[in-house]
């Protein structure tokens, strides 16, 4: 059954006529939200290995990483071009030097087209930028920055260490590059309404956002969110709810922008709560499933901001 949205898949096939996969890297990074330059103790849902493989620390180069998961991937999906997803904690936050090695790295590495580079809004300094723009002259470059929540009141509350101006700016500047930049959300964060996350939509929306990845808010084990929720005061979101406010955001989106994820990937090993984060398909299927009852899809909701 066609997706009633505009997903990675679609968008790849439509700019490279072929299937082209992601292949996580981990690039032995930090983050100023661990780092003590803002905080130690990170977003209240990130635990130390800040949503990464810690493959780096391990020893394996991103060479060796891309290449055995190009194996995998290979095999199962049948992808043949490849982007070099820089993944854990922030991957504009080192020196230039070291982050053009890397780059370069992933780019040397047979079949790789292009690069996502996942950051924070606070670690877009132009010099970076204008490195990512110089690959994008050869390369699909996008740059995946972490916004949440388009309320301030919840960052803070997140200890996010930044706020909504801070991501508006780094937008404008990597545009200006033209790059293009794809927000991530999450959904279900302590305090959020209903209105509060469409508010976040809308204000994506009126930017044309170019490329939007939704994460449900999941516990995993030695977040500072976890003593919250074994002390009662915060719940998760039910599947079903969720699925109703994936549809509702997505509405609300400009038809061309890439919806890149629509749920979160947690390791089972350091999942706490929901359980149902799990079971992916499930979430898709509802999913599909509201838009049909709906007789609704992407933009449906949308409307261009005028002036
Ligand atoms: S910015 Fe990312 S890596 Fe850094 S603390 Fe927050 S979630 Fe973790």
């Amino acid at each position: 059954m066609p997706k009633r949205y505009l997903d990675l898949n679609t968008y790849f096939r439509e700019r490279f006529g072929h299937r082209v996969h992601k292949l996580t890297v981990d690039a032995g990074m930090t983050c100023p939200n661990r780092d003590g330059t803002l905080s130690t103790t990170g977003c209240a849902y990130c635990n130390a290995q800040g949503s990464g493989t810690g493959a780096f620390a391990r020893g394996l180069s991103i060479r060796e990483q891309l290449e055995q998961s190009k194996i995998h991937v290979a095999r199962r999906f049948k992808a043949r071009k490849f982007m070099a997803y820089f993944q854990s904690f922030s991957n504009t936050y080192a020196p230039i030097e070291t982050l053009a090695r890397r780059y370069d790295e992933a780019l040397s590495v047979e079949d790789v087209i292009g690069l996502a580079i996942g950051t924070r809004p606070d670690c877009a300094e132009n010099a970076v930028l204008d490195l990512l723009a110089s690959y994008a002259r050869r390369y699909l470059v996008w740059v995946e920055s972490g916004l949440q929540s388009a309320c301030d009141q919840t960052l803070h509350r997140i200890n996010r260490g930044h706020d909504v101006a801070c991501f508006s700016d780094a937008l404008k500047r990597t545009r200006q590059r033209g790059l293009p930049v794809c927000a991530h959300v999450i959904l279900g964060l302590p305090g959020e309404t209903r209105r509060d996350m469409l508010t976040t939509a809308n204000f994506l929306a009126d930017l044309a956002i170019d490329g939007v990845k939704l994460h449900l808010l999941y516990i995993i084990r030695g977040t500072p969110l976890e003593t919250l929720y074994r002390q009662g005061r915060f719940h998760c979101l039910d599947q079903q709810e969720y699925a109703d406010l994936v549809c509702d955001f997505i509405e609300r989106l400009p038809p061309q922008t890439v919806i890149q994820r629509v749920t979160g990937d947690p390791h089972p090993k350091e999942l706490v709560a929901p359980d149902w984060a799990l079971r992916k398909r499930e979430t898709f299927d509802w999913i599909q499933r509201i838009f049909e009852q709906r007789d609704s899809r992407q933009g449906q909701r949308y409307s261009p901001p005028h002036g």
